[in-house]
C-alpha cells in the first residue's frame, strides 16, 4: 500500500505559551537529548532540540516577557541540505521532513553554519546518562555519539508508531493521531501539530484562517512548516 504525501507541519500560538518549558524537558526525556553541565554549557556547548526564547516587555517595575518556543523549523526549502557534503541532512519528500541521517554524518558542522536559526547541535561530547537515568532512554531513539550533529524530528519516531497502526488497522491516519511530545506536554495546549496536506486538519485550517499567522525569517525563503500565531500581552513576571 502506497503512503499519502503528507506535509506535517507545526503551530504555536505565542499568546498562550507561558514559558514554562514543560516542551522542553519533554523533548530531553522523548529524544535522549542529553543534560550538559554548566561547564559545557560555559563554553558555549548547550544541547536543546527545543528551548525557549525570551522577549522583554517595557520598563522596571512593568517588565513583561514575551516566549517563543525555537526548535527545527523543517524548512521545505532547508538552507542546511544543500551544504552537507554526505547527504546527512536530506529531505523526505513523502513527509516534507528534514531528515538527519547520524552514521552519515562526519562532523563538519556546514548545516550548523548554514541554518539561519541555529536550532541544529553537534555532539561535541558522548552523551552521559547518569543512572537512573539510562533507565528511561527511549528504545524507539537512537544514543546519538559525539561528533554527530543532532536536532529535532517533529518526534518522527511518533509518526512512523501511528502511521504503522493505521497501516494495520487498514485505515487513515486520523487527525491529531501524531502527537510529539510537546505538542502532548504543553499544559495550555499552545502547540498544534499535523497534515498541512489535509484540508480538515486543525493545523490546516489554522494556516488558512488565522490572521496572526507567520514565520520566522520568512523573508529568506526558506518556507518553514512551523507557522507562529502572533502573541499579544506580555506575561507579566
Ligand atoms: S510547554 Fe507550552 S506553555 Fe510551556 S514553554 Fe512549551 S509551548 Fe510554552
Amino acid at each position: 500500500m502506497e503512503l499519502p504525501t503528507r506535509k506535517w507541519t507545526m503551530a504555536i500560538d505565542l499568546d498562550k505559551c507561558t514559558g514554562c518549558g514543560a516542551c522542553v524537558i519533554a523533548c530531553h526525556a522523548e529524544n535522549n537529548v542529553p543534560i550538559h553541565t554548566a561547564f559545557q554549557i560555559s563554553q558555549g556547548r548547550a544541547m536543546h532540540w527545543m528551548h525557549i526564547e525570551r522577549y522583554w516587555d517595557g520598563k522596571y517595575p512593568e517588565v513583561g516577557a514575551h516566549f517563543l518556543p525555537l526548535l527545527c523549523q523543517q524548512c521545505s526549502r532547508a538552507p542546511c541540505e544543500p551544504v552537507c557534503p554526505v547527504y546527512a541532512a536530506v529531505r523526505s519528500p513523502r513527509e516534507n521532513l528534514n531528515l538527519q541521517i547520524y552514521n552519515r554524518c562526519v562532523g563538519t558542522r556546514y548545516c550548523q553554519n548554514n541554518d539561519p536559526y541555529k536550532v541544529r547541535f553537534f555532539n561535541f561530547f558522548d552523551p552521559q546518562f547518569d543512572a537512573p537515568l539510562t533507565e528511561q532512554l527511549n528504545p524507539d531513539v537512537t544514543v546519538r555519539t559525539a561528533g554527530v550533529m543532532e536536532k529535532c524530528t517533529f518526534c518522527v519516531q511518533r509518526i512512523r508508531r501511528a502511521e504503522e497502526k493505521a497501516l494495520v488497522e487498514g485505515r487513515a491516519l486520523r487527525d491529531g493521531e501524531v502527537v510529539p511530545a510537546c505538542v502532548q506536554t504543553c499544559p495550555p495546549a499552545a502547540l498544534i501539530f499535523g497534515d498541512l496536506n489535509d484540508p480538515n486538519s486543525q493545523v490546516a485550517s489554522i494556516v488558512a484562517t488565522d490572521s496572526r499567522q507567520f514565520r520566522l525569517l520568512d523573508n529568506l525563503g526558506t518556507e518553514p512548516s512551523v507557522y507562529y500565531l502572533k502573541g499579544g500581552k506580555s506575561h507579566v513576571v
